[in-house]
């Protein structure tokens, strides 16, 4: 994983013999109405361009916050016609020269961040902190397309669970299950008996973190506007839920917590819930963010920062030992994603409006090839 990989070096040649494909693209940023499904020219063979990277003929893709961000606008260039999608399963089709890991025919999910393995974060093995960090579908060409070009590095083959994990469940783990790893394992470093709030918990990463705080034996308060996501997420082992319109959480975390406050809170909406996510903090606590989906300009009274001596973490994506981590976890059983409703790639936009509605438990999801319920044949 220290070697560079070749994707920077050599993005998308054009060359006669790669022919062209069906892909989820915007060529101007805005609305939803921007993205449609065009014929754009598939990446090039990693066998002709070298090096670690891989071709995977993509079945299933999982829809992210950061997709419906991408087609809004993000700051840096974009190439149009830009490929959405960051998450995604598929099959290898081919592979470079130097591919050792994986083979054609594999089955496999991709972290979709890129580092470049020469920074000094790089070799550090802190590969989201990557000075030259890129994300498939921000960055680079996304995968909701037929076919994407992958380094090896960022490859993992899909585990054999019974009854066996399909399609759209091996696309919509790696994006969620990473982030919330680092958040609540290496960033949080969260502990058995320590109370975790987690806001949101309709987001795909709120969800994945609430289960991995329970597997580390927490005691695990989530909120939500709606009392049915509220319900089911105490199926999926939520101690306490609260539904942030009707009720207040920070008194109902003060009386629940005998007015001490949790050890750590997991955020990811910013403007709208920051100042209360520090009231309900116990003194020392630790607040963990991984994006403002109501917005970035958040609040913060230092006085109360350092008063209680709060910590404030900052967490993007994971590095391969992470992901190989949370990897072996799905193995085990655990983290199996839950899909909230799958559309075939004609009705992509369909699936980005769901997400924008807020509408899911679990993942949104896209097929691509084949029935994203098909079991997976490792
Ligand atoms: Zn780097």
């Amino acid at each position: 994983m220290s070697e560079a990989n070749s994707l920077r070096e050599a993005p998308v040649v054009v060359s006669d013999d790669r022919g062209s494909m069906r892909a989820c693209v915007i060529r101007s940023t805005g609305g939803l109405d921007r993205i449609e499904i065009a014929d754009v020219a598939a990446p090039g063979s990693p066998a002709l361009l070298g090096g670690r990277d891989v071709r995977v003929a993509i079945r299933a893709v999982a829809l992210n916050h950061l997709d419906l961000f991408v087609v809004r606008g993000l700051p840096g260039e974009y190439q149009f016609p830009h490929i959405l999608g960051s998450d995604g399963a598929g099959v290898v089709e081919t592979a470079g020269p130097d591919v050792t890991t994986v083979k054609p025919g594999d089955a496999v999910m991709i972290n979709p961040g890129i580092w470049d393995g020469t920074c000094a974060f790089c070799r550090a093995g802190e590969h989201s902190l990557c000075v030259n960090y890129q994300v498939l579908g921000e960055h680079l060409p996304g995968t909701l397309a037929e076919s994407v070009l992958v380094p090896e590095d960022n490859l993992a083959k899909v585990p054999a669970l019974d009854p066996p994990i399909s399609w759209a469940e091996a696309a919509a783990f790696s994006l969620v299950s990473l982030t919330a790893w680092r958040m609540i394992v290496t960033r949080a470093r969260v502990e058995a008996g320590e109370t975790v709030l987690v806001w949101g918990i309709g987001g795909g990463v709120s969800l994945a973190a609430m289960r991995i705080a329970k597997l580390r034996g927490a005691r695990v308060i989530v909120t939500s506007s709606s009392d049915a996501k509220l319900a089911q997420a105490r199926q999926l082992g939520a101690d306490v839920t609260l539904n942030h319109r009707t009720q207040s959480v920070v008194q109902e975390v003060r009386a629940l917590t005998a007015r001490r406050g949790v050890d750590v809170v997991v955020e990811n909406v910013g403007e709208a819930t920051w100042e209360d996510s520090l009231r309900c903090l116990a003194k020392g606590g630790r607040l963990v963010t991984c994006g403002a989906t109501t917005g970035p300009r958040v609040v913060t009274d230092v006085r109360r920062l350092f008063w209680n001596q709060y910590t404030i973490l900052g967490s993007t994506l994971g590095n391969a030992t992470e992901y190989a981590a949370v990897v072996r976890v799905l193995s085990s059983g655990a983290l199996r994603p839950l899909v909230d409703r799958v559309y075939p790639l004609a009705e992509a936009r369909t699936a980005f409006e769901r997400l924008a509605r807020g509408e899911q438990l679990g993942k949104v999801l896209v097929e691509v090839r084949g029935s994203a319920a098909d079991p997976v044949v490792p």
